[in-house]
């Protein structure tokens, strides 16, 4: 199955428990998202929402259910095809000891040095650039980033990447008031045409979702948009 060029989801009573835990991380989780739309999903800490965007990913599967994807089954997909589904943001964002370039290059091997340099400007880390350019050593080695330099690395990377699916995990944890906003609005622009998982804990904003979930205990345990809930 190729890679599609929108996404709508389907989660069919999901159960999922990681290696030798006698509890279940998710629970019985249904949910449909046409492609589109834009989903937040809240829940206190341990309620099992990064967990729910790994099993959109495949970096697990479920014990129970299906995960689909335009109707067709996650597991019938090649890495590929499914790589070039889906951008993500990761709560924790990973550094690769390697340059500037092959960070970057990652999520995006076909792009120029111009594109690269381009989505930096964007995403405020254009000082990044100033010692060696593109070849910057990061990570062991060279130079680490910031909290929120990493965050905003991520988001260069969703933005070079451009797939259908875009899963968001507290994009804006720990982020001072003015870089939050300047995130948000680089977010707004990843988001865009995208159909979207986000993460959040954040109550402002929550208006412009079409869907809102509340997560506990691996479950759902509320379910609408903003004017229902
Ligand atoms: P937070 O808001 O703190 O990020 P979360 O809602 O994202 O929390 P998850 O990370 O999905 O929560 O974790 C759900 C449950 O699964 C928790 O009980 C957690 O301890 C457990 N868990 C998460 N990752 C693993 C793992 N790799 N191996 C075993 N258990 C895990
Ligand atoms: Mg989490």
């Amino acid at each position: 199955v190729i890679a599609p060029a929108a996404a709508n989801i389907h989660l069919q009573d999901i159960s999922f428990s990681y290696p030798e835990q006698p509890q279940k991380a998710l629970d019985g989780i249904s949910l449909s998202v046409n492609a589109g739309e834009h989903v937040a999903v809240l829940g206190r800490t341990g309620c099992g929402k990064s967990t729910l965007l790994q099993l959109l990913t495949r970096a697990w599967d479920p014990q129970h259910g299906e995960v689909l994807l335009n109707g067709v089954p996650l597991t019938h997909y090649s890495e590929t095809a499914l790589r070039a589904s889906i951008s993500m943001v990761p709560q924790r964002v990973h550094l690769f000891s390697a340059t500037l370039r092959d960070n970057l290059l990652l999520a995006a091997p076909q792009a120029s040095d111009e594109d690269l340099a381009d989505v930096l400007t964007r995403t405020g880390l254009e000082k990044l650039l100033d010692d060696s350019g593109l070849n910057a050593w990061l990570g062991e080695g060279g130079r680490q980033l910031s909290g929120g330099e990493l965050r905003r690395l991520a988001i260069a990377r969703a933005l070079l990447h451009d797939a259908p699916l875009v899963l968001l995990d507290e994009p804006t944890e720990g982020l001072d008031a003015a870089t939050e906003s300047q995130i948000l609005e680089l977010l707004e622009e990843v988001m865009q045409e995208k159909t979207v998982l986000m993460v959040t804990h954040r109550l402002r904003g929550l208006s412009r979702f079409d869907q809102i979930i509340v997560m506990d205990n691996g479950q759902i345990i509320e379910q609408g948009n903003h004017a229902a809930l």
